[in-house]
């Protein structure tokens, strides 16, 4: 024989191989759609990336509290809240029904580098900003496309009717390595990743909370304009229940698993 195994060792090998393999996980594939620069593959407990690191995915913790969820994220939880994708109108969030918002950390700094290390500065790329309309010029992360998804977000944006541009022009800026009001976490902003519009229309949880805590929805930002963003990958903040409206952020594995309709029953 030339070459190969006989065949019933062929079979062992397989069968030993087996537990080993990582049953498909829509989740999980979403991601890896999504971050194609970065990722590569996963096992049943790991995240593998292109440059040979393992990452553990560790468990989804959908009964921890939520604060707690905040600051000790699994890459598991960043799927705990689904993204409400089809919502028309707009519907006031439940209470701390924030999707996007739980985040792993390492995962997101392996992902676009750690601005306090000057390792963001260096993939930021310029984007015309509503060039018909005099919107100058953003810079955001060419890592995974996000630039390239978010001038196609600026193209759509610059054919729609005139009364809705006050929102987007002038913008309130990309990138900013800056740690999210009163946490210690970084954010989407701070890898170049997250775009706020207009902040004259802006709506936030923190300056919208009532002294016995209660937070009150509010949004002023239209429909057509989330749509458009989401359309290319970006999530609005505007569907949280802690609720920042200008702000919009490219995490397209929640947006491609809301059209799969995902969580399913
Ligand atoms: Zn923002």
């Amino acid at each position: 024989m030339k070459s190969g195994c006989p065949p019933v060792l062929v079979l062992a090998f397989l069968l030993a191989c087996l537990p080993f393999q990582a049953l498909a996980d829509p989740r999980l594939d979403a991601l890896l759609a999504a971050y194609p620069d970065k990722l590569a593959s996963y096992t049943d407990s790991e995240l593998i990336w292109r440059d040979g690191t393992h990452m553990p995915l560790g468990s989804a913790h959908s009964d921890r509290p939520f604060a707690e969820l905040l600051d000790r994220a699994d890459i598991r939880d960043q799927f705990v809240i689904p993204y409400p994708l089809a919502s028309a109108p707009f519907r006031a969030p439940t209470a701390d029904e924030d999707p996007g918002r739980i985040r792993n950390d390492t995962f997101f700094l392996k992902m676009y580098g750690d601005c306090r290390r000057g390792e963001v500065k260096a993939n930021l790329r310029p984007i015309p900003w509503l060039p018909n309309h005099g919107g100058g010029t953003v810079r955001a992360t060419a890592i995974n496309g996000v630039a390239d998804q978010l001038e196609k977000v600026s193209r759509d944006l610059d054919t729609i009717p005139a009364e809705l541009l006050r929102y987007l022009v002038p913008t309130s800026g990309i990138y900013n390595c800056r740690p999210i009001a009163q946490t210690n976490r970084l954010s989407m902003h701070a890898f170049g990743a997250a775009i706020d519009i207009n902040a004259r229309f802006g709506n936030y949880w923190l300056w919208s909370k009532r002294p016995n805590g209660t937070i009150v929805w509010q949004n002023q930002i239209p429909q057509r304009i989330v749509e458009i963003f989401e359309r290319h990958g970006f999530i609005w903040g505007g569907r949280w229940y802690h609720f920042d409206s200008l702000h919009f952020e490219y995490r397209p594995e929640l947006i491609t698993l809301a059209r799969q309709g995902w969580p399913r029953d």
